[in-house]
């Protein structure tokens, strides 16, 4: 028989009478999400995020522990609870020493891209721990299906798991939402039928306006320009919902004998961010329709399978530090640093000490230097010195806060402070760079706009909010920190923990 009344409360438990069964996990992230624009922009919410405020247990003082404060990182942890330590996420790119080459987070070049054949394609076969999905699919409690979805790739790839049924991401060349054969042949024909409907071009020549002041006016054409415009405006999150809606109608979520995991991650509030940055009219107006496109997402699902049986998570992948020139114009620190004379400083350093050589191995992104280990062998000089004298230079430049050698990483440095915790934390000895550069903070490698990857609470301090069965709405200041979303899941649904899991159970917002 069906109803609430007869069912389970999570899994096959028999449960109270009256206790709602939990269907469907609903995992939103918000890309560069920050925390205070649940503060700031409070009294302008009326959707979503004002349910999820006042139904929800609010977490006021949540974090990352782990720094690079980066998309693929923080999409790692969400429903993993592992930080890069353990999960070996630990970029959003890095050097493969294998390949010889720079890598993506969630490049598979044993795949293809399904519905975009020529791009690189991708899966998460990097990354090493369980997700929420994979446990509650090993845990036998029924048929249960994993869906991620985000414009970004990895926003899409690494909530869902290893096990994952299916992620669908956003292809700015085509417009087309694409996936990889990681999780199937071919695409289903409800995103083929979704992708021939050609949704997006509906935003063609499109005006952005909070109030009557002209934010953006998208470009009349259908081309990369255009997808790329799109994804850099509320639209792209529009489309984004859109599909959300059709997958869990075609995907029947929230139907099956188990529970479903659905990841959404909105990465449009991210492409705007970086380029107005956090105190802008822009950021400002992604976050109040943010609000709204929630509403409709919350309505949808209320409609389909009653919001009562969906356990709802909100967060992000990662905060943003405030626009440099906006910070030092209002008395705060700001600082632009030029990536390349952290390389060129360690290229001159290891020059100078065991003659001219081409030192870094990579081209790009220099304040994470990968050393060149094939000249260090060539000529018989132990990595552990090189890496000494490359950080005694890099430690000489301005705005450099700190630097880390691999040597002491691998020994354990001292958890001194919530810095050490987080470099600590976000490195893995096999992946990660020979050293680790911390800024001062407010500085950052970035020629405009603004960006994150630091250890500091304004690039790591984000929402942490569960609403639906089980949990006692609230607002809770403990300190928590993102990586306690999965292992509060796993405690939720009564399956087991997942394998890389680094946070606690929230228990003080369980209601049973
Ligand atoms: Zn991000």
């Amino acid at each position: 028989m069906a109803g609430a009344a007869a069912g389970s409360v999570f899994g096959q438990a028999a449960a109270p009478v009256g206790r709602p069964r939990c269907k469907l996990v609903l995992a939103i992230t918000v890309d560069q999400f920050r925390y205070d624009y649940l503060t700031r922009f409070r009294s302008e919410y009326t959707g979503g995020i004002a349910r999820l405020l006042t139904q929800g247990a609010v977490f006021t003082n949540a974090f990352y522990e782990h720094t690079p404060t980066v998309t693929a990182v923080g999409h790692a942890t969400i429903l993993s609870g592992a930080s890069p330590a353990l999960s070996g996420i630990v970029g959003n790119d890095w050097w493969d020493r294998e390949l010889n080459r720079e890598v993506t987070s969630v490049f598979d070049p044993k795949a293809k891209t399904l519905g975009a054949p020529e791009r690189a394609a991708a899966s998460p076969h990097r990354l090493l721990v369980s997700s929420i999905g994979d446990e509650i699919k090993m845990s036998g409690k029924g048929e249960s299906r994993t869906i991620g979805i985000s414009v970004k790739d990895r926003g899409a790839i690494l909530p869902a798991g290893r096990m994952g049924d299916a992620a669908y991401w956003f292809d700015n060349e085509s417009g087309k939402f694409v996936s990889s054969t990681w999780y199937q042949k071919a695409l289903p024909e409800w995103v083929e039928s979704f992708n021939g409907r050609k949704p997006g071009e509906k935003f063609l020549g499109a005006e952005w306006k909070a109030g009557a002041v002209l934010l953006k006016k998208m470009p009349a054409k259908a081309d990369t320009m255009f997808y790329s415009n799109m994804e850099a405006s509320p639209f792209g999150n529009d489309l984004l919902e859109e599909f959300t809606e059709a997958a869990i109608e075609n995907e029947k979520l929230g139907q099956h004998a188990g529970v479903d995991v659905l990841a959404v991650s909105f990465s449009c509030n991210d492409y705007v961010g970086h380029a107005e940055g956090p105190d802008s009219p822009h950021a400002h107006d992604m976050c109040v329709r943010t609000d709204a496109m929630l509403a409709k997402l919350f309505a949808f699902l209320d409609r389909k399978i009653g919001m009562r049986n969906v356990l709802v998570t909100f967060t992000a992948d990662h905060g943003v530090a405030p626009v440099p020139e906006v910070n030092t114009a209002r008395k705060m620190p700001g600082a632009r640093l030029k990536d390349r004379e952290i390389g060129a400083a360690i290229e001159e350093a290891l020059s100078a000490r065991y003659g001219a050589g081409k030192w870094l191995v990579q081209a790009k992104s220099p304040y994470v230097p990968y050393l060149n280990y094939e000249l260090l062998s060539a000529r018989r000089i132990p990595a552990g010195e090189a890496r000494q004298v490359a950080a005694e230079a890099v430690r000489n430049l301005a705005g450099i806060a700190r630097v880390y050698t691999k040597d002491q990483m691998i020994a354990g440095i001292a958890i001194t402070d919530f810095v050490a915790r987080r470099v600590h934390n976000g490195y893995y000895a096999g992946r990660g760079p020979d050293l680790v550069v911390v800024t001062e903070p407010y500085a950052m490698y970035a020629a405009r706009g603004t960006t994150h990857g630091a250890p500091y609470h304004y690039d790591a301090q984000v929402p942490v909010i569960l609403m639906g069965p089980g949990v006692k709405a609230g607002r809770y200041h403990r300190a928590a920190a993102v990586n306690d979303i999965a292992p509060t899941l796993a405690t939720l649904l009564d399956v087991a923990m997942p394998s890389g899991n680094m946070g606690r159970t929230l228990d003080e917002c369980l209601a049973y």
